[in-house]
């Protein structure tokens, strides 16, 4: 009876709450697994994919690229393709100024970016086996959130790559934290993103901390929500200080929107 009570107790902690579907490109599509007896493996583009177990079931928390197409796509659970309709989203154009070396880069720089492209494709794609505490973040600074993730982007009127992040506001030396327990898998100096870090939450949850005026931990270390990662700045492709906070699920760049909890007004 005392075991039974226990058992009951504990469940909803085990359960990682998965964020509400948004099967849209740059959104997080969750999709119901059904009752497997040990976590199945899930992919999506051959990437591995989070896998949840809520109440009834174990659940799928797929990233989507923002350059997937819209209609019907295929999540393969072990051998087996599972259909699910991705919808359309309409997201804003930007257009920003910024020194013209970072919009035509120099030969050297170009060699530079191609070096570090590797090391951040190689972070953004990590999967750890074990799976997050939780798919709640909280804020890694309190400031003004953008609304600027998925926009397409021109740099001093040249097109470049949509915003795979959202910015928030914060003056320089603001310290941020860590939105929810992680290991530090990567830290540096890169040319676009300046100082950053880069967390594993587990199970193909990463997190992204750009444009840093210093870096307060290493490669490595275990963080856990709150700790200090380092300080806003304004270093790489920045228009001004603000803090660039990107989240990944599978390989892909999903709106943070969709993990924060909701801000304080
Ligand atoms: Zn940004």
């Amino acid at each position: 009876m005392t075991r039974l009570f226990l058992c009951a107790l504990l469940l909803p902690a085990l359960a990682l709450s998965a964020p509400p579907s948004a099967p849209y490109p740059g959104g997080i599509a969750v999709i119901a697994l059904g009752p497997y007896a040990e976590r199945p493996d899930v992919r999506f583009r051959s990437n591995p994919v989070l896998v949840t177990r809520e109440e009834d079931g174990w659940v799928a928390v797929v990233g989507i690229p923002l350059d997937e197409p819209t209609g019907t796509a295929t999540l393969l659970v072990g051998d087996q393709g599972i259909e699910f309709e991705i919808e359309p989203h309409k997201y804003r154009e930007q257009h920003l100024t910024v020194k013209p070396s970072y919009v035509n880069p120099d030969p050297a720089a170009l060699e530079r970016i191609g070096r570090e492209s590797a090391l951040i494709a190689a972070a953004k794609n990590h999967f750890s086996s074990e799976a997050p505490p939780a798919l709640r973040l909280q804020a890694p600074v309190p400031g003004k959130r953008s609304d600027s993730f998925g926009s397409r982007r021109f740099f001093n009127g040249e097109p470049r790559s949509p915003h795979r992040g959202m910015d928030i506001s914060g003056g320089r030396g603001t310290p941020i934290g860590a939105p929810l327990d992680g290991k530090v898998l990567l830290t540096g100096n890169f040319y676009f993103t300046g100082n950053a870090v880069f967390l594993d939450h587990g199970a193909g949850l990463v997190s992204l901390y750009a444009h840093l005026d210093s870096i307060a931990v290493a490669e490595g270390d275990v963080v856990r929500t709150g700790d200090k990662l380092g300080e806003v700045g304004a270093t790489g492709r920045v228009t001004g200080a603000h803090l660039h906070f990107a989240t990944y699920l599978n390989g892909t760049p999903v709106n943070p929107a969709l993990l924060l909890v909701p801000r304080r007004q």
